[in-house]
């Protein structure tokens, strides 16, 4: 089609200064793109609900980590089981009623509406994983308390010593009678300060090889030898080290089979990757700027209407659009039942890097005005910008999750031991 820039600078102008184009015809489409009837009755009953219990004002929408959790919009979800809509209804969600394009409509208003669902997307992927890894006692106890809102989980894989290597895990579990003994240490178990529980990779086996040594428990974070410690990080969001000394451990909290923790671990990280909700916070950047530009002039021109400006905005709608369409074809492609290994991680790697490179480049467009923090307007820029370093580092580093993709799709050797 030519110059991309050309191409952005007309897109800029369609999308922002409302120039009309005229599209091609491209014949019958015979794929649906709408949710089929099912799924927007959830999303409709999702919307209605979120219409009733979230307040703007009192609620916080524009942080998207552990810090705008707020239990009273988690409980509400919970009693309509509406949290985990593709689990079981048996376990508190609407089981057979939600298919794939049911539970990702309902899921989408969640970042329609912006309320960020990050404890609920961490409790269910450990949901799922007890689902398939736990035992009947431990289903009992805890998924339906996870459905009705009133646990959620957090994640303890990453240790001082590194995160990339889960399977390197130095924390031990170690058998005493029916029970297990854990002596260790977690970094950056964010959530915890929330979670009843941790799904925590323990090493079982010293002496067997490193992948072939591990057990991951599901540990109740209210044991005696727990300790949180908060860890603030620049993108005004909570971690939490965790410290794990001679805590005591029902071998019912046990997910899988002994020394065959990197199954679980395996299914569960297919789960962690994917392209979240990244494309809204580009969105939001993208229009505070818009609004900044339709009000600024210089040289007697309104800077929106500036062919160089609005190339840069097209260009964050654009990426924040594909990072869209590949998060929700993990999303389908996972509630479908299907697999692609390679569908996660490189959604997340795009997303992340489009995030970071759609966040430097608005907050040089709008500077200096950008750089001030604030929680609306150019704020959002500064925050986006801080918050977007930490994103390709959290859930897989862009260089770890590019050597999957390397592997699992292109057939590439493996890099790594
Ligand atoms: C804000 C925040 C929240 C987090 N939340 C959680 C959480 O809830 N639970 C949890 O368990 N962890 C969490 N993490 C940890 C995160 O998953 C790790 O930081 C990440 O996996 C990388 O591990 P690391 O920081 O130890 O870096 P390392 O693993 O030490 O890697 C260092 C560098 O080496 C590169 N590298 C490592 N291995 C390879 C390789 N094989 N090929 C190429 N390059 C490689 C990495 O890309 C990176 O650049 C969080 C991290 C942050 C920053």
């Amino acid at each position: 089609m030519g110059d991309p820039r050309a191409e952005l600078i007309r897109g800029g102008r369609r999308l922002l200064l409302g120039e009309p184009c005229i599209l091609p015809d491209v014949g019958i489409v015979d794929v649906d793109f709408d949710a089929p009837p099912d799924g927007q009755d959830l999303a409709e009953e999702t919307r209605a609900l979120f219409a009733r219990i979230l307040e703007p004002a009192h609620h916080n929408l524009v942080d998207h980590n552990f810090e705008a959790h707020a239990w009273d919009v988690h409980r509400a979800l919970g009693e309509a089981r509406l949290l985990y809509p593709d689990w079981p209804e048996k376990w508190g969600g609407r089981g057979a009623d939600a298919d794939a394009d049911a539970t990702r409509a309902s899921l989408s208003v969640w970042q329609e509406v912006g309320y960020a669902g990050l404890a609920r997307s961490i409790t269910a992927l450990v949901g799922h994983a007890i689902l398939h890894f736990g035992s009947t006692a431990l289903r009992e106890e805890v998924l339906e308390r996870m459905a009705k809102g009133e646990a959620t989980a957090c994640l303890g894989y990453t240790e001082p010593s590194g995160g990339s290597d889960v399977f390197a895990a130095n924390t031990k579990a170690e058998r005493d009678g029916e029970d297990w003994i854990i002596n260790g240490q977690k970094m950056f178990t964010s959530g915890a300060e929330l979670a009843s529980y941790v799904m925590l990779v323990t090493r079982t086996d010293p002496d067997a090889p490193k992948h072939k040594g591990i057990t991951t428990f599901l540990v109740p974070l209210d044991k005696a030898g727990i300790d949180i410690h908060p860890v603030h990080t620049f993108m005004d969001e909570r971690t939490n080290a965790t410290f794990y000394q001679d805590v005591r451990v029902e071998d019912r909290y046990r997910l899988g089979k002994v020394n065959e923790g990197a199954k679980v671990l395996a299914a569960a990280l297919g789960f962690e990757q994917g392209g979240g909700y990244y494309h809204i916070l580009m969105r939001e950047m993208a229009d505070s700027v818009t609004e900044w530009a339709r009000s600024t002039n210089r040289n007697g021109q309104a800077l929106i209407e500036d062919s160089h400006v609005l190339a840069r905005i097209a260009k964050v709608h654009a990426e924040a659009r594909i990072a869209e369409v590949l998060s929700g074809r993990v999303l389908g492609t996972r509630l479908a039942g299907a697999q692609d290994l390679a569908f996660g991680p490189a959604a997340k790697i795009f997303s992340t890097e489009a995030f970071i490179r759609a966040s430097s480049d608005l907050l040089d467009l709008a500077a200096p005005r950008s750089t001030l923090r604030g929680k609306d307007g150019l704020g959002l820029v500064e925050k986006g910008y801080r918050h977007s370093s930490a994103t390709t580092i959290y859930g897989g580093t862009s260089e770890v999750l590019r050597n999957m993709v390397a592997e699992r799709r292109l057939g590439l050797p493996r890099s790594r031991a």
